[in-house]
């Protein structure tokens, strides 16, 4: 669509910014991924639409597929800044020409994507980053360094989370959506309490923050009583997987109040919610008032690019030094390092969190408008361009609309909107895009939208 193309901040010629020049030989490069993916995740793949796009390049917040069809990505939390952007493109390729090692050795890009970090953190008693590979890795690390720290092995963590698949993550994950086989696994140091969701679930209205804390606080205090207390409590500041909902305002500060009475330390699991998304605040913890001790982020933190870290105190990360060596091989590589800084840079360059609070309550408030008209929609989770459009067949009953939603996103598919439906019960269309979304094709996803529900109504 012209329209939108020419609206995509950095869009240029794309074949300009993914040439022939570029990439050796793009389309063996495609079939062979194509190829891969129809042999290994090709199931995964059509879990999501009756016909996958097979995307070819992107640029902006588009993808265009191998028949050059564009569409608007609305689903890639993986990017803020943008598929094929190209001062990230440039940087890394500098530093790959230049130097590219074992991130055991002393560079200046390591330095520099730490400190540019460290500039970011939620708060300044957070002063050490520990550079990772991906989110499961620093979910792993944080919990590795709250146990060895506080010398407990128990954590307290949020049902309908997923937090990874490495060993640590997958236990502490309890999502049935990403992991079937948790429940069957999951080890006796994890201790669940239920996804504070004022929307559905047990505590609703006014009063389901305090109702919720006050179960974490009790199960806090039955494990100190039991000899056990709990090293850590983990959360999303923003519920992900449960379908992008915010918790009730106190419901954290009054939790991690609690972890702590008794010694316990907070993980703020920020892979998907960190980094500018939300656009009111950089992180979810800041939103939500909270000062962790740890924090996890990946994700937008490499743009797609293999980087994750763990943001903490300098005496959370000296503990588990003391008890020897520990060390990633490839976090934070030159090259992964500059992306780091550079992804850092566009963000503050582009305004994109500020992108994110514009286009993003433009979305929220337009499809807030479009309710009366489809009964279907529940309610708008979320904020910036961190969305949750929860479809209900019955506001009263709140019975999840997972067909239609299913629907929903092979409908708009055919308008040129890439959208997934997701969530513990698979009805809430998640709307995370690339920060770079503009407003006309923020707009033109509503108008879309609004089409298909009324297509599905009729
Ligand atoms: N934490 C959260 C909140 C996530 O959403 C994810 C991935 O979806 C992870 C951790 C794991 O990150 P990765 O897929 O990079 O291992």
């Amino acid at each position: 669509d012209a329209e939108g193309e020419a609206e995509t901040p950095g869009a240029a010629d794309p074949s300009a910014i993914l040439g022939t020049d570029r990439v050796a030989d793009p389309v063996r490069a495609t079939r062979h991924a194509r190829r891969v993916r129809e042999e290994a995740i090709g199931a995964a793949a059509e879990r999501f639409y009756a016909e996958p796009p097979q995307i070819e390049r992107g640029w902006g917040a588009l993808l265009i597929d191998t028949q050059g069809r564009a569409y608007v990505d609305l689903v890639n939390n993986v990017t803020a800044i943008g598929h094929a952007h190209p001062v990230f493109a440039d940087r890394i390729a500098r530093q790959l020409h230049l130097l590219n090692t074992n991130s055991r050795f002393l560079y200046d890009a390591f330095a520099e994507f730490t400190a540019r970090l460290v500039a970011h953190s939620p708060d300044p008693s957070l002063d050490t980053v520990i550079p990772v590979n991906s989110g499961s890795e620093a979910v792993d690390l944080a919990l590795t360094l709250a146990r060895v720290a506080t010398g407990r092995r128990d954590v307290i963590a949020v049902r309908e989370s997923y937090h990874g698949w490495t060993s640590a993550a997958d236990a502490v994950s309890t999502s049935a959506f990403d992991n079937p086989h948790a429940a069957d696994s999951r080890p006796d140091w994890v201790h669940l309490v239920d996804a504070p969701n004022a929307y559905r679930g047990r505590h609703r209205g006014p009063d389901a923050g305090a109702a919720y804390a006050r179960e974490v606080a009790d199960l806090a205090r039955s494990l100190a009583d039991e000899g056990r207390p709990a090293g850590a409590f983990i959360c999303e500041p923003v519920l992900g997987n449960a379908g992008g909902v915010i918790p009730p305002a106190g419901y954290l500060t009054a939790v991690a109040d609690a972890v702590r009475a008794h010694g316990g330390l907070v993980i703020a699991d920020e892979v998907q919610v960190g980094y500018g998304r939300l656009g009111s605040s950089f992180w979810g913890s800041t939103m939500q008032g909270l000062v962790p001790d740890i924090v996890s982020v990946a994700k937008a933190a490499g743009n797609a690019y293999p980087l994750g870290a763990v943001i903490t105190r300098r005496e959370i990360v000296d503990a588990l030094a003391r008890e020897g060596t520990f060390f990633s091989s490839a976090g934070g590589t030159p090259a992964s390092a500059v992306a780091g800084s550079a992804i850092l840079d566009i963000i503050d360059a582009e305004g994109l969190q500020q992108n994110a609070a514009r286009v993003g309550g433009i979305i929220a408030e337009e499809v807030r408008a479009l309710m009366p008209r489809h009964p279907l929609i529940g309610a708008v989770h979320g904020t910036g361009l961190y969305l949750g459009i929860e479809l209900v067949r019955d506001r009263e009953t709140l019975e999840p609309a997972r067909e239609e939603a299913t629907r929903v996103c092979d409908l708009l598919l055919g308008h040129g909107f890439i959208v997934q439906a997701a969530s513990e019960r698979q009805n809430v269309l998640k709307v995370k895009p690339p920060l770079v979304l503009t407003e006309v094709d923020a707009r033109r996803f509503v108008a879309a939208l609004d089409a298909v529900l009324g297509a599905l109504r009729d």
